[in-house]
């Protein structure tokens, strides 16, 4: 049989089949991914294959075999081990829910999460919300911020989860998709997931009381299927995503207008800092990219990598 995960604890794995029905399932034996050292080889959102088998009065699935992955998304632990998690796979969008007060997002903190997504191939999508409460002033503000991130590639929409403007919008991106939504605590993500489906609240309920293996239900990603035709991946307690291995080297080419730019500078492996006849600057300096796209860039590059980590990955 077919199937697609619904949920990763690392030793059980909630797996829907093709014809709708959900089951409880193991992983075959020794079976392993390829490549990837994770506590949980099959993640939520991977399609899989699995066999029923019945032991006693008890039917269990056991996987056998996991599709490609068009991208995963992994998190790593930063004090307790080395270990990695794959939080979520095929994922086809990610939302970044941003407000510019209650609670404040800084852009780099958006550029943060833009480099992550570029890195795991994954779509991204800024939503920027509680537009109802915003003054002239903020209203501008968004407009400029959206027309920054428009003008890189990234869609942006304003939406107010609370009066329901534009959400028509938002489930019309999100037809057929499996998305994922990220952004600070207090940006509205739940009151948005709400505003989509009234009742996912109630079938939160219901599919982990269904599956519940005990402990840890509320600790692993989820994923939940919305009326209108699209899947979401609850992450409770993840504030947003991270790459575990960047290499200083690699960071420039997920800032998609400097990328663009590197082949015009002197140097094939320019870092855009220190080093003479750089297009990125010399874009900078004629105010062709944005300056705070640069300090974030600089900051990742520069910066102390453990705070750019613990930022990421703290709960
Ligand atoms: P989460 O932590 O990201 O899940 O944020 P919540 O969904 O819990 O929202 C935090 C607070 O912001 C709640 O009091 C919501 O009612 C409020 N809120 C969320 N979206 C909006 C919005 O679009 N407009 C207004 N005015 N308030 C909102
Ligand atoms: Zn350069």
């Amino acid at each position: 049989m077919k199937g697609l995960v619904y949920k990763s604890t690392g030793s059980w794995y909630t797996v829907k089949s093709n014809a709708g029905k959900f089951y409880d399932c193991r992983i075959k034996g020794k079976f392993r991914m390829e490549g990837i050292k994770s506590t949980n080889p099959v993640a939520v959102g991977d399609t899989v294959e699995f066999e029923i088998e019945t032991i006693g009065d008890e039917t269990i699935g056991i996987i056998s075999k996991i599709d490609k992955r068009d991208n995963y998304i992994i998190r790593k632990s930063v004090n307790l081990s080395k270990q990695t998690h794959i939080i979520a796979a095929n994922v086809d969008i990610a939302f970044l829910l941003v407000t510019l007060n209650n609670p404040p997002t800084f852009t780099t903190f958006i550029d943060r999460f833009l480099v992550t997504t570029e890195a795991y191939h994954i779509k991204a999508v800024l939503l920027f919300n509680k537009i109802d409460t915003y003054n002239e002033d903020e209203i501008l503000e968004v407009k400029y911020l959206a027309a920054l991130y428009r003008s890189i590639g990234y869609e942006c929409l304003g939406i107010s989860a609370e009066t329901g403007k534009n959400i028509d919008k938002v489930k019309e991106m999100m037809q057929d998709k499996v998305v994922m939504f990220s952004g600070h605590s207090g940006v509205g993500k739940s009151t948005l997931a709400n505003a989509l489906e009234p009742t996912l609240e109630l079938k939160t309920k219901k599919i982990s009381a269904q599956h519940s293996q005990g402990q840890h239900t509320t600790t692993f990603a989820e994923m939940y299927d919305l009326d209108f035709g699209a899947k979401i991946i609850d992450t409770p307690g993840i504030k947003g995503f991270g790459v575990v291995e960047m290499e200083k080297e690699e960071i420039g080419d997920y800032f998609p207008e400097f990328f663009a730019l590197k082949q015009e500078c002197k140097f094939n492996n320019c870092l855009h800092i220190e080093e003479p006849k750089c297009a990125v600057k010399d874009a900078l300096e004629e105010d062709k990219l944005a300056w705070s796209r640069y300090k974030s860039y600089v900051q990742i590059v520069e910066g102390d990598e453990e705070h750019f980590r613990k930022d990421i990955y703290e709960k």
